[in-house]
């Protein structure tokens, strides 16, 4: 048996009839920018999410950039974030100018919100909680700090799709959240994709128009913007695979709840925390490994696939040496940094496959 880490090309088979009308279509229209698919989209994601906009954009990435910037985000101020995440993160903080402050992690692989109020001082402006792996932070105590100290929060939920806890869905407790639909996210275009919802009429529109070069009217730019449109095929196959989201997550459910149970009191390993009332979407499913690297090799000389999310926490990227940061301010970070692994998982995995990992994880440890 051969088990990749995800497998897109399973999902467009079993689906390539309703894809490639939604991208003939497009192509009969000629209609590659712009247009009904668009609106249709929007729309469709606003209503999953339960906020009122979705503003599709051309990445992830842009998408977080052009909420900071568009919130009002500049030079001088500071944006605090978890130590763990992808760079998109971070790296859109400095891009409006602004700095990105960090917090360590909680076991959760989440922000520590607890260590968040001594970042705060004078120039903070907002704070980015990072729903790591498809578990969302904690919203609730995150808002309370942020109204306490009158902080804009901006979610980062590329891994989100769909997540939810305490009862509350992904930005319904913030001024906007943030999506990627890059092609191995929960929700995955054919291309570089992203989105951002909110309940601000007035976000959306400023949002709206930055994306499109400044303008709502054709030609009338009343500020500069960016080229950050989502196309139209994007929009057409996300519309379609929308309609699958539902499934696909419960799917992932299924395959986080047989890995608990197959990989149950295995010595070395310890299995992903999911915080009370919390129900993850489980865009990864992350393990604490002891002998990490050498499981890791283990199981790709058995074709087991895995990767690692992410190796270096990002205070420790040789882009953030100028921050001036040391290993003991973020000993949780640092620590799991060489435990972490990320087993094989996404929606049409079948149950032989997940056994046949877990056998061999158990086997692995079996020998140590
Ligand atoms: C994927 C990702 C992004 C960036 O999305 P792109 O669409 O690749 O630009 C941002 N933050 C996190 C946590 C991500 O996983």
């Amino acid at each position: 048996m051969k088990i990749p880490f995800v497998d897109l090309q399973r999902q467009y088979q079993q689906h390539k009839t309703e894809i490639d009308q939604a991208i003939h279509q497009v192509l009969d229209q000629s209609n590659f920018i712009g247009g009904a698919s668009i609106k249709s989209f929007e729309g469709q994601f606003a209503k999953h999410s339960g906020t009122k906009h979705c503003i599709g954009v051309a990445n992830g990435t842009d998408a977080i950039y052009i909420t900071l910037k568009m919130l009002g985000i500049g030079a001088g101020d500071e944006v605090i974030t978890s130590a763990c995440s992808w760079i998109a993160t971070s790296e859109t903080i400095s891009q409006t100018g602004a700095k990105p402050v960090f917090v360590d992690i909680d076991k959760d692989y989440l922000i520590d919100v607890g260590q968040i109020e001594s970042k705060i001082n004078a120039n903070t402006k907002a704070i980015i909680p990072v729903h790591l792996y498809g578990q969302m932070a904690d919203m609730n105590a995150i808002k309370k700090i942020a109204d306490k100290n009158n902080l804009i929060v901006i979610e980062d939920s590329a891994q989100a799709h769909l997540a939810d806890r305490d009862g509350i869905a992904v930005g319904s407790k913030s001024e906007a959240a943030t999506f990627s639909f890059y092609p191995g996210k929960n929700l995955g275009a054919y291309g570089d994709a992203g989105g951002i919802v909110t309940n601000s009429d007035q976000l959306a529109e400023k949002c709206r128009q930055f994306a499109n070069h400044g303008q709502i009217v054709k030609h009338q730019h009343k500020i500069e913007g960016i080229n950050s449109r989502l196309d139209t095929m994007q929009a057409a196959v996300l519309s379609v695979k929308l309609n699958h989201l539902a499934e696909w997550t419960a799917q992932r459910r299924k395959i986080a709840a047989q890995y608990n149970e197959l990989l149950k009191g295995v010595s070395g390993l310890r299995l992903p925390i999911v915080n009370p009332n919390s129900n993850p979407v489980y865009h990864l499913y992350v393990v604490s490994a002891d002998n990490r690297m050498e499981l890791k090799e283990y199981l790709k000389r058995n074709d087991i696939a895995t990767a690692i999310h992410y190796p270096t926490p990002l205070p420790f990227l040789e882009c953030y040496d100028y921050l001036g940061y040391k290993i003991e301010d973020f000993p949780v970070a640092q620590a799991e940094s060489d435990r972490i692994l990320s087993l094989p998982i996404f929606p049409e995995m079948t149950d032989d496959e997940v056994n046949y990992v877990c056998d061999h994880i158990r086997r692995f440890y079996d020998s140590h």
